[in-house]
């Protein structure tokens, strides 16, 4: 083999750090460890969804389901996000199913974007945005957001959007920061939109865990119907992130585009999973209701607990993410601080610069996530308790 050998485009990226943190603390601690470094529940999903699932093996979904998706979960799509988007919805031709929210994103970026193009992101972000828009050969165009409650600066936003511009991502309920994008801030995204005649990309994952304020989504504000693509999925809401079940809801133009790369790059989602997708879609609004009081729960405990160890940290109002300032501690940066953790206390975290374009902005910042069982959260503070004031900087 000659010199080359990996793609121009994949040299561009490094591994994710949240699953470089998740596998070194499992290596060294095993089952000792406490994961709050990777997003993924501790706990069961919903018993009925698994039996469907099963279910629907027995009744032979066990081939190729339609490369947009089973009719039957784009039904239930188009009839759970009717009324939320206050407008019927075409499961034939704006409804696409995918292999998570993850290949929703890339396959809208691959399918909407040409090289050359510009898209707005906000920067901290969910690490996969940088790789999706290299992959599709445009370009990123950060905007900060700004601490304390990561707020955006309508001046820096407006400046960002320019002729190249095509497109804009917007994560709301947001990873990390927790922030719940308000309708003030949505409108001020479709005014530069609609001047700038640039497409939204909104990653809603977490659209059902909202502590505080309410999840509006930017399809629904005046003018944003035919240029927002929404995507969203099962792994959040129904814990059940191993299934690998997320959908677009875009307009027809814009499916279209979509769905031709979507069919090349993965066929479809697994069938049964589909099928018992549209049974989770199913499940009652009590359903919802407990799963934001179990999640409040989570939250607290963590918040509390990191508060009172000398973490900087407020409750966040959205997502399961807590974005702790380890100032107070002493240490060097946030790779050193969150190492030592791996190493002696064998907690997993990830350090906040990774979800900075300018790395410098989150170095004083580690990232939190807890969608654990509280006894997993308990241990958690437990074997942080070392990190309290009297060994703070001992291993600065
Ligand atoms: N988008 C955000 C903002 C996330 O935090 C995550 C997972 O952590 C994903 C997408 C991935 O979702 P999915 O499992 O549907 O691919």
């Amino acid at each position: 083999m000659g010199e080359r050998h990996i793609s121009a485009k994949a040299g561009q990226f490094t591994e994710s750090v949240i699953r470089e943190m998740t596998r070194r603390c499992v290596e060294l601690h095993g089952a000792g460890a406490v994961n709050f470094a990777q997003g993924f529940p501790d706990f069961d999903p919903p018993a009925e969804l698994v039996e469907a699932a099963a279910r629907a093996m027995r009744d032979g979904y066990n081939q190729y389901a339609t490369t947009w998706g089973a009719p039957e979960l784009r039904e239930a799509i188009a009839s759970c996000y009717g009324p939320l988007f206050g407008r019927e919805i075409d499961p034939a031709r704006e409804i696409t199913v995918t292999c998570g929210s993850t290949e929703a994103m890339i396959a809208a970026m691959l399918g909407l974007l040409d090289p050359g193009d510009e898209v707005v992101v906000f920067s901290p972000f969910y690490e996969n945005y940088g790789p999706d828009c290299i992959l599709s050969g445009a370009s990123p165009h950060y905007v900060t957001l700004h601490e304390p409650d990561f707020r955006i600066d309508p001046e820096e936003l407006a400046a960002a959007f320019n002729p190249r511009t095509r497109a804009i991502v917007v994560n709301t309920p947001n990873n990390p920061t927790g922030k719940v994008y308000t309708r003030a801030e949505l409108e001020m995204i479709a005014d530069l939109c609609m001047r700038h005649d640039v497409i939204a990309i909104t990653d809603e994952i977490y659209e059902h865990l909202v502590y505080e304020g309410e999840h509006i989504r930017l399809a629904t504000v005046p003018g944003m119907a035919d240029r927002t693509v929404t995507i969203s999925g099962i792994s959040k809401t129904y814990s059940l992130t191993g299934w690998r079940v997320g959908w677009l809801i875009a307009p027809p133009l814009l499916t279209d585009g979509i769905r031709k790369v979507h069919d090349f790059l993965t066929v479809g989602a697994a069938h049964p999973l589909q099928i018992a997708s549209a049974a989770a879609l199913a499940l009652p609004a009590a359903y919802y209701t407990r799963f934001v009081d179990d999640y409040r729960a989570r939250r607290d405990l963590l918040v509390e607990g990191l508060q009172a160890l000398g973490f900087g940290c407020e409750a966040p109002a959205g997502a399961y993410y807590v974005m702790a300032d380890i100032s107070g501690f002493g240490y060097a940066d946030d790779f050193t601080f969150a190492n030592h953790m791996i190493e002696h206390l064998g907690v997993a975290t990830v350090p906040g610069s990774s979800f900075f374009h300018e790395p410098g902005l989150g170095v004083n910042r580690i990232r939190f996530s807890y969608p654990k069982k509280l006894e997993t959260i308990r241990r958690g503070l437990e074997q942080l308790r070392v990190l309290a004031p009297s060994a703070i900087g001992s291993n600065g």
